[in-house]
């Protein structure tokens, strides 16, 4: 069953309300209304809502007590549904706990409209939730659960909670962050429309756009039977990920589906295939180590590197790979127009995850690698490993770089997020001839690559590196290469 997309118009004026969903109408199925979020003499306008007729509306009048903003009494409440009674109004989302009179129902019924009746549990899932909605459904034309999920470890619970509800007509939400696949996947739960919002804060993964729902993740299109992919990480707000395999899949018309999935614990999402059909994930921090720990099958980079990025379904159990060590080495072999990395000298900045999995790259192409780390003992433990030499990130390290510097590798995390004016290479004095790599894509050009280029040398940018190692991915799903006009069109990523 496709699943429809309703915008949530919750304005002060219906004026501004329509305004809104004139500006979503091309990606919006059907509206749902708070008139709780009108101011009160906006409410006495709701006969002229010109949408009426027009799509299916939702009116909704949330109490302060459920999590709306209505302050009226309950008098005030029965006296505005029998005002609007005759006005059309396909639905009334009415709240557990505070029916409506008989009558009062039975005459808007008898008009053609129909009962939502639903709970909103803030605190989480509740046990007997699956028992309350079939309560709620007497009486009833479906029934909406929408629960707060504070963390991943009770995503699966609602999938199973899908399951227990068999047929019974609902829609299904796992509000906040933690419970966007809830949103997307609402034909895996049987819902019957999902919700978007007109204003998603941009760290809010929780809250969707109606465009992004249908354009992006192709909500009326994927259906339960269809493959699932994502990437798993905590933040993962950032990921450019779902906006990539999406687009791949849309451009060769394969009706899977890419999602970004917040967690605590990379089983708690994995476990979700016991619901959807979810055949693979991206991994990235702080759950490479585990991708590589609890795979049934390992590919020799992830067993040198201690770490997995791509998880993959297949029938012994998940297999795990390692597509940033060839996502990252591509780049610079194209830079070089070369099939191997003999006879250079390179140094390597920072000794962490990502160090590690460029560091076995470099010497696997015959690479000579210098590895320069703030704290020393990892940088020295890492070269140890990896049979590299190792130095202090500092100026005292500057002969050995001058023996090492046919390109420089930046992978620390200094020049992104909190560290974005961090150039942990600032003591260095360029000669316009290395070939300076950052692998940091977040922002396009950090402060090492413009201190670099500045001086004349030729850059490597980290989206080259995520591209790289995305579209691998993409055929390690799919079995497909990623389409080649995509991989560098910019306006993926803006
Ligand atoms: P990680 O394991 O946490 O390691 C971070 C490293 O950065 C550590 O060696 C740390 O040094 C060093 N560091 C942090 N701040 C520093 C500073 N101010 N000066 C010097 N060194 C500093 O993280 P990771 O997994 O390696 O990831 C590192 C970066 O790679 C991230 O920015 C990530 O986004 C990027 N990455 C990009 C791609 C891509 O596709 N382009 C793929 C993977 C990763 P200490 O050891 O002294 O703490």
């Amino acid at each position: 069953m496709p699943l429809n997309i309703c915008l949530v118009l919750a304005e002060e004026s219906l004026a501004r309300d329509l305004e809104v969903y004139e500006q979503h109408r091309d990606w919006v199925d059907m509206v749902e209304l708070r008139a709780d979020k009108l101011r009160p003499e906006e409410r006495t306008k709701l006969r002229t809502w010109p949408l009426l007729g027009k799509i299916p509306n939702i009116l909704t009048l949330r109490r302060t007590t459920d999590g709306g903003d209505y302050r009226g009494d309950d008098e005030d409440r029965l006296a505005f549904y029998q005002m609007h009674c005759d006005e059309g109004w396909d639905w009334w989302d009415i709240e557990e706990g505070h029916p409506l009179p008989e009558n009062l129902e039975s005459e808007y019924r008898s008009r053609g409209g129909k009962i939502l009746r639903s709970f909103h549990d803030f605190q989480g899932l509740p046990p007997d939730a699956a028992e309350r909605a079939r309560a709620m459904f007497r009486g009833s034309d479906a029934v909406k659960i929408a629960v707060a999920l504070k963390d991943s470890s009770t995503l699966g619970n609602v999938f199973e909670l899908a399951e227990e509800l068999n047929n019974l007509p609902r829609v299904i939400i796992g509000m906040g962050a933690y419970g966007l696949a809830t949103r997307v996947l609402g034909s895996a739960l049987g819902s019957l429309w999902t919700y978007a919002t007109s204003h998603p804060g941009p760290n809010d993964l929780g809250q969707i756009d109606p465009k992004t729902l249908k354009e992006v993740y192709r909500v009326h299109q994927w259906t339960s039977d269809d493959a699932v992919y994502g990437v798993v990480g905590n933040p993962i707000h950032h990921s450019k990920s779902p906006i990539f395999h999406n687009a791949g899949f849309r451009a060769l018309g394969i009706r899977s589906v890419y999602l970004p999935f917040l967690a605590n614990n990379l089983e708690d999402v994995l476990r979700i295939r016991e619901y959807v059909n979810l055949r693979g994930v991206s991994v990235t921090i702080p759950f490479k180590e585990q991708a590589a720990h609890l795979a049934a099958v390992t590919e020799e980079s992830v067993r040198a590197c201690k770490a997995a990025n791509t998880l993959v379904l297949t029938a012994g159990g998940w297999a795990a790979h390692n597509t940033d060590t060839l996502g990252f080495l591509r780049p610079l072999l194209k830079k070089w127009g070369c099939s191997d990395l003999k006879g250079k000298k390179i140094t390597v900045i920072g000794s962490g995850g990502a160090a590690r999995g460029v560091v076995w790259a470099l010497k696997q192409a015959g690479a000579q690698v210098l590895i320069l780390g703030r704290t020393f003992a990892r940088a020295e433990a890492l070269a140890r490993d990896l049979d590299a030499l190792a130095a202090p990130l500092a100026p005292e390290s500057l002969d050995l770089v001058e023996k090492h510097q046919d390109a420089v590798i930046q992978t620390t995390s200094a020049g992104m997020a909190d560290q974005i004016d961090v150039d942990p290479f600032s003591f260095y004095p360029w000669s316009g001839k290395e070939i300076a790599y950052d692998i940091i894509y977040n922002p396009p050009i950090t402060k090492f690559l413009e201190h670099a280029q500045s001086r004349g040398c030729q850059i490597i940018r980290g989206v080259e590196m995520f591209v790289e190692q995305a579209s691998e991915q993409f055929e390690l799903f799919t079995g497909l290469e990623y389409p080649q006009n995509l991989m560098h069109d910019p306006k993926l990523f803006t």
